[in-house]
């Protein structure tokens, strides 16, 4: 009897892992670089992700991968020199604000001569200013795009549409498990997936915008207005075409947790094979999740060191739009051709009594003192705007009272009340009424999160 439970055991464990291994390949393994080294903020592990990333890949059983982790915002990109035509696809676990210009050159040509290119997350969060980058990736979110980077696109009725009412482009709820339904069912990285399933909890990516061309949408989601959605069902995985390369883009994968889940892998590994080759020969694994329940992959998930101690604590919702916010100021202030100091702070109730505060110098921090000038410190000036603003509530410089000590009565802070508390943004280094707009561009991305 023993024997039999065992040879039994035997079988089900043997004919598990013959569905979950790849189709054997004949060819060379494909050759993939991944991309890693910036984020928008620590809530965006890369150090933790990308070794998951490649992991899967590997497991895949069809590609070798190469990690380029590239130099941090602001420090000398000359010797970082990846050579893309190496390789069949490029992953992005990557999100920056801009690259410099033989890079992006670079990676335009490659694209576009047939490599392949995969957008994990965040990665669409990236280049909100580089045309060719949007057109690859169809549609992004945060760092200051708005309705100017294209519509919104999403499913109503069975159809995709494109929705170009004006917003700020990216949101999403708070990390729950979420269905994802199956819009292209013959694309081959959709191949024998079920209809609907169940994806482990992730951000559900909302109101992403851009060009949305050459763009199908294999599969989307349901943004749930109960966690702060949308109510439309909103595009997760995509594939597009720039000149003879192809794209396979996912809005999924925020963090390990969420990486783990097999249905992300499966089309992760799926959509890196096609990607790279334009076919998909990998079977749908055994574990694939079903639409009532999520099916995640241990192995994977411990992977974060935080695993065994419970879900990590949420980032505190100011934390997640701040960034975005003060890179929407600076996005202003170029435009502006401006530089200087930019803060945006938040607190709750009606009445401070702490806040959370952010500052970006943005160009410069300070005016040089000159004999008839004892200069100027900007961080200083921009933060005495924020705090007359803390103080009455209304924008700087209103003058519903004299200036106290501590406080210049200065325009160019703006502040609105939000959903549970007040969000400040100031910005000082330009004439008053450009400061003014742009701190309104600040509080714009702030409203999103607050
Ligand atoms: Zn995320």
């Amino acid at each position: 009897m023993k024997r039999l439970v065992f040879a039994i055991l035997l079988a089900m464990v043997s004919s598990t892992a013959l569905f979950a291994m790849p189709a054997p390949s004949k060819s060379d393994p494909l050759a993939i670089l991944l991309l890693d080294g910036q984020s928008g903020g620590p809530y965006h592990a890369w150090q933790l992700t990308t070794a998951v990333l490649k992991k899967e890949l590997e497991d895949a059983g069809l590609f070798t991968v190469t990690v380029a982790t590239s130099p941090k915002f602001g420090e000398d990109f000359s010797a970082f020199k990846p050579d893309f035509n190496k390789y069949q696809a490029i992953v992005l676990n990557y999100d920056a604000p801009d690259w410099p210009a033989d890079l992006r050159e670079q990676l335009e040509s490659y694209v576009k001569n047939g490599g392949g290119l995969v957008v994990v997350h965040a990665a669409d969060n990236s280049f909100p200013d580089w045309p060719a980058f949007n057109q690859m990736i169809g549609i992004g979110g945060w760092r200051g795009r708005t309705e100017k980077s294209g519509p919104m696109w999403y499913f109503k009725d069975g159809k995709l549409i494109s929705d170009d009412s004006p917003g700020s482009a990216g949101s999403h709820g708070n990390r729950l498990p979420f269905q994802v339904e199956t819009r292209a069912p013959e694309h081959p990285i959709m191949k024998g997936l079920p209809h609907v399933w169940m994806h482990g909890a992730d951000e559900l990516y909302a109101t992403l915008r851009g060009p949305g061309q050459n763009m199908t949408v294999l599969a989307t989601a349901h943004s749930d207005p109960a966690n702060h959605g949308t109510g439309h069902d909103e595009p997760m995985l995509m594939v597009l075409n720039y000149g003879k390369g192809r794209i396979f883009h996912t809005t999924m994968g925020h963090d390990v947790a969420a990486l783990s889940c097999a249905g992300f892998i499966t089309t992760y590994q799926r959509g890196a094979e096609w990607a790279a080759t334009g076919h998909v020969t990998q079977k749908v694994p055994a574990d694939f999740p079903t639409a009532g329940s999520v099916s995640l992959r241990v192995e994977i998930a411990k992977m974060d060191p935080g695993f065994l101690n419970g879900p990590p604590p949420r980032p505190e919702p100011f934390d997640t739009v701040a960034y975005a916010a003060l890179f929407a100021m600076k996005k202003r202030a170029e435009e502006l051709g401006i530089g200087g100091v930019a803060v945006v702070a938040y607190f709750q109730g009606d009445k401070i009594e702490s806040w959370s505060s952010k500052m970006l110098v943005i160009g410069r921090m300070r005016d040089e003192p000159s004999d008839t000038n004892k200069g100027a410190n900007l961080i200083g000036i921009a933060y005495a705007k924020a705090v007359e603003m803390a103080d009455t509530l209304k924008d700087s410089g209103s003058q519903v009272r004299p200036p106290m000590t501590g406080e210049f009565g200065w325009k160019g802070g703006v502040i609105v009340r939000g959903k549970n508390g007040y969000l400040i943004a100031a910005f000082s280094g330009g004439k008053s009424e450009d400061d003014v707009k742009i701190s309104t561009a600040g509080i714009e991305q702030l409203k999103t999160g607050l």
